[in-house]
This record gives C-alpha cells, structure tokens and sequence, in this order.
C-alpha cells in the first residue's frame, strides 16, 4: 500500500487482501478492522495483538487520520453536538441524541452543501470535498467514544449531518456496509436513514442495492411551484416523479419511507397546504415528520407556531396518513446541522 492510501475506508476483505499482498497472513485484515472500529484504537501503536515491527512499519507506511473533537456542547437534554476537525482541517458536525432506546448519531456525509435549500444553514456553505467512508465511520466512532462511559454504542445512524448523502452515493453506501459488519460497529441495515432532499435517479439505484435502510425524504412542500422556490432541487427533480421512486422504494424494500416537512410560518403551513400534502400521499405507505423549524439567522423566516404544527398534524392524520412532530432535541446548542460550524467559520473570518 502507498503512503496515502485511505486506510480508514477499507472494507475488512480488502484490508484481508491487502495484509496477503503483502505476505502477511489473512487475519491481520480482520485485526486491524477490529481495532478500529471495534477497539477504537488511536494508532497502530495500540494494536496489542500485533508485532512491534509490524506496528512500526504499518505506522511509517499507511499512517491514518482520526478525526479531532474541536469542540463538544452538550444539552440539558443529552444531546451533544461535536464539531469535528478532518484531515485537511476542514470541520463538520456530528450530533449525539439521547432516546428511550439508547442513542442515535446524526452524521455528515460531505463538507458543505450544494442544494442550496433556502432554509438551510449547511447550504449556506457550499460544498468543498465529500466524506470518505472512513470520515463517517469515525464520526460513529467519536459518538461512542462519547458516550463510551454510558452506552454499549450508538443504536441508530442517520444521514442527517451536512450534506447531501445521495450526492457522496459511493462513500454512503460502503460506509453503511463497513458499519454494517459484525467485526466493526455490526448495526443492521434497518438501524440507518438516510435523508435525502430527493435525488431520484440515485433513489432508484439505492432501491437495488440490498441495504434496506430507512429512507427519509425531505419535501417541505406539497406542490412544485412552492417547493421549486425553497428547494431549487425540485426544478431537477419534481414532486410526481419524486414520490414515484419513493413507490419503487418502497416495493423494493418493504421500507416505509419518510417524508419531512419543517413548517415555515406563513410559507408551507396553511390548512390547504396540508391538504395538498395529504392528498399527495393517499395511497403511499409512508409517515410524514413535521420538523419544527430551528431558526437560521441568515434566512427570512420563522418557525410556525406550535397550534398551527398541531393543526396541520391533524389534517394529514385525519387523512389517514401516519404523521408525527419530531421532538426538538438539542435546542440550545443550536442542533439544526450546520450552524455550529457555521458560526465557527464566522468567528474564524472576524479573527482573522
Ligand atoms: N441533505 C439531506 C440531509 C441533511 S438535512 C436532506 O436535506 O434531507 C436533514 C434534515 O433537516 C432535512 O430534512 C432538512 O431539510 C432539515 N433541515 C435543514 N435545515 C433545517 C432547519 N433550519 N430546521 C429544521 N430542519 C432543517
Ligand atoms: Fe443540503 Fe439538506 Fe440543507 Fe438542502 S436541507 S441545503 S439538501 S443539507
């Protein structure tokens, strides 16, 4: 392997390949994988069940790179929000929530965003680079290295973080696959969601790859002409074909898949936009997220009050379609994605 092979993105078969191309035997792989995601080890330097001279020449010749807490809030609720440090010093946000089930990891699949929805803080940056598998993995890992003193480990992953996780397909799926592995964190296909502002053509592909993952679609409007306005996505990719794919999901996967709808004070919240949504969905088996919307300083809007919320709840209820408000974790440590390092990049430009 040369210097600045991606170590930490290796699935254990190739890290087994790897380890027999260079006459070492089979199971080194499988250690190795262990200990990095099993183990959680630092270095090389820890792998106890190693040779000293191996652990000395894997260091020289295939260093890697954990990810650095920058910063960690925590919540009165428990959740915690980790601004993280890659490599090349960029940073990102990883979010630990506290549930009845134990914990799930909010992750972030790229740095920055491209879409460009207009309430969204991580779009207010654009995206410079996509996560590797290994930077996803290792936000799993700094999660339950958190939490280490609690929990066995976090129980449920969502793609949720920064980013557009069907925009980084190849890196999401390995590394769903890589977390998947009983030699490394073992969480079942079922234990993921991704979300996804609706890309169909990768919606498609995902539907055949035999990782049933939750899918979770984020709509905030129930008509093109509006959801055109707040997510420029749409103009690619309209609502009829979107919802078809999430059929095709569906059928393919027996996954119910989500839609999420954060409620904008006088933009997607009327009593006739929640019929429009309803009437969309008939049919569909599906559940429906109402999100309260965590205000982003830089976008015009507010959050819908919370009768309103409920009003429209029971409207898409009443239609017969399953539909719940997420519950508002983190609030104060400003747990929408991307406004964390958002506010850390603005306090790093007025230093500088
Ligand atoms: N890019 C993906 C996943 C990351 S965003 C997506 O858009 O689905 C995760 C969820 O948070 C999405 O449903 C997104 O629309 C929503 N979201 C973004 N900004 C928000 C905010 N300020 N308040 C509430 N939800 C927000
Ligand atoms: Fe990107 Fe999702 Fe934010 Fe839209 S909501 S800008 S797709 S992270």
């Amino acid at each position: 392997m040369n210097k600045g092979t991606d170590v930490m993105s290796l699935s254990r078969d190739e890290m087994e390949t790897w380890m027999q191309q260079q006459s070492y035997p089979k199971y080194r792989g499988t250690q190795l994988f262990e200990s990095l995601w099993r183990q959680r080890l630092a270095g090389y330097g820890q792998i106890s069940a190693w040779p000293k001279e191996l652990r000395e020449i894997m260091s020289r010749t295939a260093p890697f790179y954990r990810l650095q807490a920058v910063t960690v809030q925590k919540a009165p609720d428990g959740t915690r929000k980790i601004l993280a440090r890659l490599s090349d010093g960029q940073q990102i946000e990883t979010v630990v929530l506290p549930h009845h089930y134990g914990y799930s990891v909010c992750v972030s699949s790229q740095v920055g965003c491209n879409m460009g929805c207009k309430f969204c803080a991580s779009g207010l940056l654009k995206r410079t680079r996509n996560l590797t598998a290994g930077e996803m993995l290792d936000q799993v890992r700094l999660a339950n290295d958190l939490i280490a003193s609690e929990e066995q480990g976090v129980s449920r992953v969502d793609l949720m973080g920064i980013g557009e996780p069907l925009d980084n397909y190849d890196n999401v799926v390995r590394f769903i696959k890589m977390a998947h592995d009983s030699h490394g964190f073992n969480l079942s296909h079922r234990k993921f969601t991704i979300s996804t502002s609706g890309l169909i053509r990768d919606i498609y592909r995902l539907s055949q790859e035999k990782i049933p993952v939750t899918l979770a679609v984020s709509l905030h409007a129930p008509n093109d002409a509006l959801r055109s306005q707040i997510m420029p996505v749409n103009r690619a990719y309209p609502i009829t074909p979107l919802v078809e794919a999430c059929q095709f999901y569906f059928a393919k996967t027996g996954r119910r898949v989500s839609f999420e709808y954060a409620l904008l004070a006088g933009i997607n919240d009327s009593v006739l936009m929640a019929q429009q949504l309803a009437k969309l969905l008939e049919g569909l088996s599906c559940h429906v997220n109402l999100i309260p919307w965590n205000p982003v300083p830089e976008h015009p809007f507010s959050p819908s009050p919370p009768k309103r919320v409920e009003e429209f709840q029971k409207i898409v209820q009443n239609r017969g379609i399953s539909c719940t408000i997420r519950k508002e974790l983190g609030q104060n440590i400003e747990a929408a994605c991307g406004q964390l390092r958002r506010r850390e990049d603005a306090a790093h430009h007025i230093e500088l």
